[in-house]
C-alpha cells in the first residue's frame, strides 16, 4: 500500500524534458516510487515549450511576482515566455489536484520548479519558480530534490 501521491518534476526521473535535451536520473527520487505513487510532470512542456528549448529565467522577483503580474519570464534569446510558464503552472496544478497529490518534489533552481533558488539571468538568487509558487499558494507542501534524503 502506497503512502500517497507526490507530484515530481519529470526531469528528475529520466524523462526527456530538460531544456538541454539531457536525460538525468536521480536515484533517490526514483526510489520514492517504492513508497509513494509518483506523478511526473514538466510544466514547461505542458506550457507549450519544446524540448530542447532556449533556457529561460525570471527577470526580477520570483514565481510569486510572475503570478501577480509583477514579473516576467524571459528566454536567453530575449523572448517573453511568461504565458507559457503561467499555463504550465496551471496545468501542473490541475494534474496535482486530479491525482490527489498533497506534496511535490521539484527541481531546484529552475524558473518553473525551483523551490529555494532561481536564477536572475546568470545570478543565483533566493526565490521559487512559477509552478512552485502556484502549488504553495494552493496549499501543497513543496520540497526540492536536494531536500529528499
Ligand atoms: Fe520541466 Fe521542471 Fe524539469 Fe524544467 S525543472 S525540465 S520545467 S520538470
Amino acid at each position: 500500500m502506497k503512502k500517497g501521491n507526490i507530484l515530481i518534476s519529470a526531469c528528475l526521473v529520466g524523462i526527456n524534458c530538460r531544456y538541454d535535451n539531457e536525460i538525468r536520473r536521480y536515484s533517490k527520487i526514483i526510489q520514492l516510487a517504492d513508497t509513494f505513487s509518483c506523478i511526473p510532470v514538466c510544466p514547461e512542456q505542458t506550457g507549450g515549450l519544446s524540448t530542447p528549448r532556449t533556457p529561460s529565467y525570471i527577470e526580477k522577483g520570483d514565481g510569486f511576482d510572475v503570478l501577480a503580474g509583477k514579473g516576467r519570464v524571459i528566454n536567453f534569446k530575449g523572448k517573453d515566455v511568461t504565458d507559457n510558464f503561467l499555463l504550465g503552472a496551471q496545468e501542473a496544478l490541475k494534474i496535482a489536484q486530479l491525482t490527489r497529490c498533497t506534496q511535490a518534489v521539484l527541481k531546484e533552481r529552475s524558473p518553473s520548479c525551483g523551490v529555494k533558488y532561481i536564477y536572475h539571468k546568470k545570478t543565483l538568487v533566493k526565490g521559487c519558480g512559477v509552478t512552485t509558487a502556484l502549488l504553495l499558494d494552493n496549499g501543497f507542501t513543496v520540497r526540492s530534490e536536494e531536500d529528499v534524503d
